[in-house]
């Protein structure tokens, strides 16, 4: 395999850190510093092959650019692996020695939590960079990121009504949520607090007893949520959920919920456009977490973070527009418009450079 023909010509840098003694085998892919540091979490996962962890942190690194830009962000987009079991090979040896990686890149990617990490693992490699966030809040970390992930996903649900409907509140609509995990759990809260009726699905009983308790909602079986009869489908659990065999179950008018990567291929947001099915860019309606630590990099402020998840009603709203003007669906329209700010904010080009206290802005007159 050839490295170069796998970057093409998108990428910025990937490096690759190699720790013997601690068995660190780790690759840091920055896509685009166009809007500010490359932030994006870190996964810690047995890749079967190099090629494969190498294409995953390709593929999750361009996605961060899009996700921060989207999201208004003065931020890029990078993503880090760590090939490995996490369970047989994390050490504070190896996180360490990881931080002190990240340290050699001045800034330019900046870590966070993902699949095979947490905050305990982030809290160890702060104790070698700054360039990380998602740490606990005695380090000034900003804490589960969840329940502002749900408040994020439930604006971006009234932004949804609005178009679909014309009406300003969720208030009588019928939502069946999948995955009453940690954002579902909470969105579930805000939905009916809003005065929604909710279905929910889970493989996990406790989650399923611990929402029928918290707020009396009726209950569906795991492979039959997406099929209910409602107004908006929320995928809360795994990826993968909008394709071929699924879609004509829909019977829905609006697919809107926290899950990454809810298409399993790009075509499909055409489908759910023919469909005639709303669906909200999952990267955009769940960018509340990322909104959240982000804030982190300026000490977090919870009140500015509430803030400006907020933005993520206005983005939709823009998204929706951009799709009916352009007769494209709206997921082409959230790539569009992510793409169309990191070009226009490129050419003010905008640098960050690191400071004291955090990052500095430099504008450059080209
Ligand atoms: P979680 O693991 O706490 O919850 C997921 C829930 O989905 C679990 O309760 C699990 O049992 C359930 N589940 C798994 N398979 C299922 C199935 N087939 N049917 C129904 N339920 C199933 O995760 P989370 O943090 O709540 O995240 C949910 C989704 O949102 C994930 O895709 C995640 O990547 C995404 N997301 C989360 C955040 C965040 O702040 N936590 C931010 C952005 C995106």
């Amino acid at each position: 395999m050839s490295v170069f023909e796998e970057l093409g010509t998108e990428y910025e840098e990937v490096v690759f850190f190699h720790d013997p003694p601690s068995g660190l085998r780790a690759i840091v892919a920055i896509h685009s510093t166009t809007l500010g540091p490359a932030l994006g979490g870190t996964r810690f996962y047995p890749f079967a092959t190099e090629q494969e962890a190498l294409r995953d942190v390709l593929r999750l690194a361009r996605g961060m650019t899009y996700k921060a830009a989207a999201a208004g962000l003065d931020l890029g987009g990078g993503k880090a692996v760590i090939i490995g079991d996490p369970k047989r090979m994390k050490s504070e040896e190896l996180l360490r020695a990881y931080g002190r990686f990240i340290e050699t890149l001045g800034g330019r990617y900046v870590t966070a939590e993902d699949i095979g990490t947490d905050r305990n693992d982030m809290d160890v490699i702060h104790r070698e960079t700054r360039y990380v966030t998602g740490v606990s809040p005695q380090l000034g970390g900003s804490g589960d990121p969840s329940p502002v992930t749900a408040y994020g996903v439930s604006l971006g649900m009234i932004a949804c009504v609005e178009e679909a409907w014309q009406e300003p509140s969720l208030s009588g609509r019928r939502v069946a949520v999948q995955g009453v995990g940690k954002v579902g759990y909470h969105l579930v809260k805000y939905l009916i607090e809003a005065g929604a009726s909710v279905v929910v699905s889970d493989v996990d009983v406790d989650a399923v007893g611990r929402v029928v308790r918290d707020f009396g909602v009726e209950t569906a079986e795991p492979e039959k949520i997406h099929a209910q009869e409602c107004d908006i489908f929320a995928p809360c659990a795994m990826g993968a959920v909008i394709r071929d065999d699924t879609i004509p179950d829909l019977k829905c008018r609006v697919v809107a919920g926290s899950a990454n990567n809810q298409l399993e291929r790009a075509e499909h947001g055409e489908a759910l456009a023919d469909a005639g099915i709303l669906y909200a860019p999952d990267y955009v309606i769940n960018a509340g977490g990322l909104i959240n630590v982000a804030d982190e990099l300026q000490g977090y402020n919870p009140e500015r973070a509430k803030a400006r998840i907020q933005s993520i009603y206005r983005t939709l709203r823009e998204i929706f527009h951009i799709a009916r003007d352009r007769h494209i669906s709206t997921a082409a329209a959230a790539d569009a418009f992510a793409e169309e700010r990191v070009g226009k904010i490129g050419r003010v080009r905008l640098y960050w450079v690191p400071g004291g206290r955090g990052w500095t802005k430099i504008w450059n007159r080209a």
